[in-house]
């Protein structure tokens, strides 16, 4: 089955906000400090969950606030409530979206002047009670046209505002009927640009596809809605919370269907609901593709990862014009596949966060991955010491500091003030940690006693190969950028922001293609550098549409991702079997 995934599907800009000002909030909580949230922050439980094990309770009771400190969600909260929590000595820190706090102005500059609020929205939803708490007593709540004539002619002054995430469609029929009862009424149309993109891309879809897939929660108002539109476009639409409530027989009758979400959705959820429909053979009764079931396979079991680290070897032997090694490419194998499956188990909230099947797959199988990682350290270090004891202390160094990323370092007693700390706990350490080490591996470590003869060659060798996993570690740090922040993991991405990252990564494949350049005209590479910088700008090329739309967290994007280093490695390696 064919998926098209909404570009806008997915964290709307408030609810990003609010996740971040709470981890904010958590990673400067000083000791004896209460943090809790006002009411659910995002409606998602594996969020909830994570916040729980960080002690982050949710309260809906101001007296259990009090002398707390009190995130105000996205949805914002009558002011009302927000002097009691004063009263009662809770810190607030405010995440009320900048786009709801301007509707409170709206209502409260009309309100002053003794106008009644009309709000088209739910009225129950957290974002309507806090708006109905800005009217001073002169405002309702309706959700359908026909019930503007239900309200009082008398009213001189009268304001329309809506729901930030109300059905567009909806509202200019609520406004039409409201203009012809209320002429010298004011009409302000509130629902936010997000919401707007967000509906509109769901109707431009539903033209293209057979049937459309709408992920986020069953009682979530905007997700509801964005069904609802999907449904009067007259296609099949399937509101569902996670992919186990789609039927693999039922969907197996579309070959194209589209999926959105709604603005509390995280990326995980949708991506795994698209993996599903990805694996999906149409007109087969639901039967899986067995190549998809083979490519999620080879990537959960780290086998395309360890692929692309077998194969840099080569990119190192064809740029320095060093003779084939083949152990070499067995040892930088052996050592990514074991660092990376080892660091799951020490370090896997942010996999439980980004995509909770990998890491039920992980745990399922973690004897098997424990095991095999310790069996490839073994089989790396025995590589490495037939190459001499400097290469095996070498990899022995950074096996210790791949082990130790994620484990508490305890100090010595007279720095004990700087109290027990992880590597991984050094701001952007896991963007820069893996580049480097698998440089080490893949260039230095198998050429340690040509070091002396060939100094200039290999350290531009390991220049190029450090640039080419540094814009693949970039690239995979966005993809998992959800989860990194909400484990408060500081990866490059998630220090600069995701809008940074696109221009961040075409200035270093910019540089990557130079460095390819200048290689043979300062005599540090043979003619393979000219090979790889045309297969290089082929790829960017492609890359670049990708980009600029902003890269998605699907198998596509990842898959994308991993053929870069795996082209890059058969690329030298062909060079070295045709010429030498
Ligand atoms: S939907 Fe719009 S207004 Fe509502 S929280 Fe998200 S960005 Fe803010």
């Amino acid at each position: 089955m064919e998926v098209i995934v909404a570009r806008t599907a997915g964290f709307c800009k408030g609810v990003k906000n609010a996740l971040e000002v709470t981890m904010e909030a958590i990673q400067k909580r000083k000791e004896g400090e209460s943090l809790c949230t006002y009411g659910p922050l995002i409606h998602n439980r594996q969020v909830l969950a994570m916040l729980e094990e960080k002690g982050v309770m949710e309260q809906n009771d101001p007296a259990l606030c009090a002398g707390r400190n009190v995130v105000i969600r996205a949805h914002g909260i009558p002011p009302q409530e927000r002097q009691e929590l004063h009263r009662l000595g809770a810190v607030l820190l405010d995440a009320t979206c900048t786009r709801v706090a301007r509707v409170h102005g709206i209502i409260k500059g009309h309100a002053r002047r003794d106008f009644h609020t009309v709000i088209a929205g739910d009225a129950d939803h957290a974002e309507v009670i806090g708006l109905m708490g800005y009217t001073e007593g002169r405002g309702v709540v309706i959700d359908r046209p026909e019930q503007v004539d239900d309200l009082p002619s008398d009213w001189k002054k009268i304001l329309l505002v809506a729901q930030t995430t109300q059905n567009e469609d909806l509202f200019r029929q609520i406004q039409e009927r409201f203009l012809i009862k209320y002429p010298a009424g004011i009409v302000k149309n509130t629902i936010c640009g997000s919401t707007h993109e967000r509906q509109a891309e769901v109707r431009e879809l539903c033209s293209r596809v057979e049937a459309m897939v709408i992920v986020g929660g069953l009682h979530s108002g905007n997700t509801v809605r964005l069904a609802g539109i999907a449904r009067e476009c007259g296609i099949p639409t399937f509101h569902v919370e996670t992919e186990a409530d789609l039927d693999r027989r039922e969907m197996a009758q579309y070959a194209l269907v589209g999926i959105s979400a709604g603005a509390s959705t995280p990326n995980w959820i949708i991506r795994n609901v698209v993996k599903f429909l990805e694996s999906i053979e149409p007109g087969k009764s639901g039967a899986h593709k067995p190549w998809k079931s083979v490519l999620d396979g080879l990537t959960y079991s780290n086998i395309i990862m360890a692929l692309g680290a077998a194969l840099l070897p080569f990119v190192a032997q064809a740029l320095a014009g060093l003779p084939m090694s083949f152990s070499a490419c067995v040892m930088a194998a052996c050592y990514a596949f074991a660092m990376h499956s080892l660091n799951i188990y020490l370090d896997g909230d942010a996999i439980r966060l980004n995509d909770p099947k990998r890491a039920a797959f992980y745990q399922r199988w973690r004897i098997v991955f424990t095991g095999s990682s310790v069996l490839a350290v073994l089989l790396a270090l025995g590589m490495a010491l037939e190459r001499g004891v400097v290469t095996f202390l070498a990899l022995v160094v950074l096996v210790i500091l791949g082990v130790l990323y994620a484990v508490p370092v305890v100090l010595p007693a007279q720095w004990r003030h700087l109290s027990a700390f992880k590597i991984k706990d050094i701001p952007t350490s896991k963007t820069f940690s893996v580049p480097i080490a698998w440089a080490c591996v893949a260039v230095l470590l198998p050429h340690l006693s040509d070091l002396s003869a060939s100094a200039g060659m290999l350290l531009y060798a390991w220049w190029i190969v450090f640039l080419l996993v540094l814009v693949r570690t970039l690239l995979l740090d966005f993809l998992a950028f959800q989860g990194d922040k909400l484990v408060g993991r500081e990866t490059l991405v998630v220090l600069v922001g995701e809008a940074r990252t696109a221009p961040i990564v075409t200035g270093l494949s910019g540089l990557l293609g130079l460095s390819i350049l200048v290689g043979p005209i300062l005599g540090l590479s043979g003619p393979f550098a000219v090979v790889m910088l045309a297969a290089f700008t082929g790829a960017a090329w492609h890359l670049r549409p990708l980009l600029r739309k902003g890269l998605k967290d699907d198998l596509v994007s990842e898959a994308m991702v991993e053929a870069m280093i795996i082209g890059s490695g058969l690329l030298g390696l062909m060079w070295k079997v045709l010429v030498g």
